[in-house]
């Protein structure tokens, strides 16, 4: 069994930006994987900020808006939100709240097992930012 920690640097350009990250987890792997360290196991993604968010689904562009959309309606940007008085984003960390930090996807055979339709993104929630991190922990063997 084997660890392997490694991290992405990501940077935002707006506010709300949903960020494919797919081909680069995948060219990490295949670089580890060159000398064939981690065919079975697993990769934990994990977003290092409370205001950003790490989810699995459809890199659909109709369906991003309709995600970004029912977002915004569930959380309202303002709302007498408490955290607001002392840093003047608590939607952003509302909607964080809701959606995770981190995912965790098999590796079979050396590859990166998702199903046909999923993709991994980054969301960010309170951009733009610059040097945001991810980091992937590879356990297998
Ligand atoms: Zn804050």
């Amino acid at each position: 069994m084997l660890a392997i920690n490694k991290s992405l640097k990501i940077d935002s350009v707006s506010n709300f930006q949903i960020i494919d990250i797919t081909s680069e987890i995948v060219a990490i792997l295949n670089e580890i994987n060159k000398d064939k360290k981690i065919q079975n196991g697993m990769v934990n993604v994990f977003t290092k900020h409370s205001t950003s968010a790490i989810v699995i689904n459809e890199n659909e562009r109709g369906l991003l808006n309709d995600f970004e959309k029912v977002l915004k309606d569930m959380v309202k940007e303002k709302d007498n939100y408490k955290h607001d008085f002392i840093d003047n984003n608590a939607a952003s960390h509302i909607r964080a709240f809701l959606l995770g930090s981190s995912e965790t996807i098999p590796i079979a055979d050396g590859r990166l097992d998702l199903g046909t339709w999923q993709s991994v993104f980054f969301i960010e929630l309170d951009g733009p930012r610059t040097n945001r991190t991810v980091d992937l922990t590879f356990i297998g063997e």
